[in-house]
């Protein structure tokens, strides 16, 4: 027998939800963390309603990417305790891609089938290392950004892969570049919290984690409708008060521009290599809570992710909580920020949704609904989304041509 709802409050709030209403911050407090009632809201009666939720503005249709991964520099200005990616110079792993190289590893993606290219690049490296000063000087370049921004040109043009950029905080200036290579860009919130950057905690030393900094990047990709990737990082010590705020920060965004194409909820992942090795790891229940909460939050219509590489042989469990989205899976790179995690083979990711009653479409960079929207994207990115896509906006069966 289900256990009921434990008060009033979480009743009225999950009911409201589950008929489509907005929802305020007390109601979404109330359904994460309690929120001064008595018991936590049983765990199946809030997936249920994310479920009904994502029903109505997904039905049973559930996506991925199939992509190439693109470490452009594995240099970073920042020092974030759970990161595994960055390299100091001179540390085995730390180098910067030379065109040739990029073009190499997008060309392979290219005959793998894949249509996207994710750019991942650590922050503004040259602001703190010499190495980086005289790469990007030898190739004519004053700033990482701006060598993303021609990289990205040279993909989009030599391989017909969309390229998604994901660089850290961008300006206006960067944005304007971007759009002209760019099906969309992203750069994860991670959280709200300031208290997050305080000495002992995960942001101490990164300084591109300044919550304020990250919001107004997306603000400025919001003024320029450029179809935006963000989410939160769970599990790296803030609270579930700070998952909210983060999100309902995220939904205020969305509300003001209507650009945000997806938004992830990522866990976080112990590795031996970081200063957090020893932090404990959110459970798969608070993940499924989490998520839940984001549909019910975000709403309907939101295409809303978890990375499946990320709950290990559980990742099936993850559609239970209200998602639409896999995120991008790659057949030639591994996930260079969770390299333990291997991506599951499309094969299997079908199967398993297809077990849970979905329907599995592989979708472009950019999602379906801001394909057919005005503006969203440059006229040439547009022509080349034109060559990738199928008349309903996701990806086309077929590979990509080589130019
Ligand atoms: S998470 Fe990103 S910003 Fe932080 S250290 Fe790693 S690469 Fe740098």
């Amino acid at each position: 027998m289900r256990k009921r709802i434990a008060s009033t409050k979480a009743e009225t709030a999950l009911e409201q939800a589950g008929r489509g209403q907005r929802m305020s911050r007390e109601e979404a407090l109330v359904l994460a963390c309690r929120n001064g009632q008595p018991e936590p809201v049983p765990l199946d009666e809030l997936l249920g309603a994310a479920s009904q939720v994502r029903q109505q503005g997904k039905g049973k249709t559930v996506t991925f990417s199939k992509k190439v991964f693109i470490p452009l520099t594995t240099l970073c200005r920042d020092y974030c305790s759970y990161c595994t990616f960055r390299k100091d110079p001179g540390q085995p792993g730390a180098h910067f891609m030379t065109p040739d190289e990029v073009l190499a590893l997008a060309e392979q993606g290219r005959r793998a089938g894949c249509k996207e290219a994710l750019f991942s690049l650590g922050d503004q490296p040259e602001r703190i290392f010499p190495e980086a000063r005289e790469f990007l000087r030898r190739q004519g370049y004053a700033c990482t950004l701006d060598y993303l921004a021609a990289m990205c040109e040279l993909v989009l043009e030599r391989t017909g892969l969309l390229p998604h950029a994901n660089p850290g905080v961008m300006d206006g200036a960067l944005l304007d570049k971007l759009k002209g290579s760019n099906a969309s860009v992203g750069l994860m919130l991670e959280n709200v919290s300031v208290r997050l950057m305080r000495e002992g905690l995960p942001h101490a030393n990164a300084p591109d984690k300044v919550p304020a900094l990250r919001l107004r990047t997306m603000e400025e990709a919001g003024k320029r409708s450029m179809a935006f990737t963000t989410g939160i990082l769970i599990g790296i010590g803030e609270t579930m008060e700070e998952r909210v705020d983060s999100l309902l920060a995220i939904r205020a965004m969305h509300e003001k521009y209507g650009h945000i194409q997806e938004v992830i909820v990522q866990n976080f992942r112990a590795k031996p290599d970081i200063p957090m090795a020893h932090h404990a790891e959110p459970s798969l229940e608070e993940m499924l809570r989490t998520l839940a909460v984001a549909r019910l939050i975000l709403g309907a219509r939101v295409n809303l992710q978890a990375p499946p590489n990320l709950s290990y042989d559980d990742f099936p469990r993850l559609l239970d909580a209200g998602i639409n989205d896999w995120g991008g899976i790659s057949p030639v790179t591994k996930d260079f920020i969770n390299p333990e995690a291997a991506w599951p083979q499309i094969s299997r990711l079908q199967k398993e949704t297809e077990a849970r009653g979905f329907l599995l479409r592989e979708r472009l960079a950019i999602y379906p609904e801001f394909v057919a929207r005005d503006k969203f994207v440059s006229p040439r990115v547009r022509g080349k989304i034109g060559a990738l896509a199928a008349a309903d906006g996701f990806a086309s069966r077929g590979g990509v041509e080589a130019p």
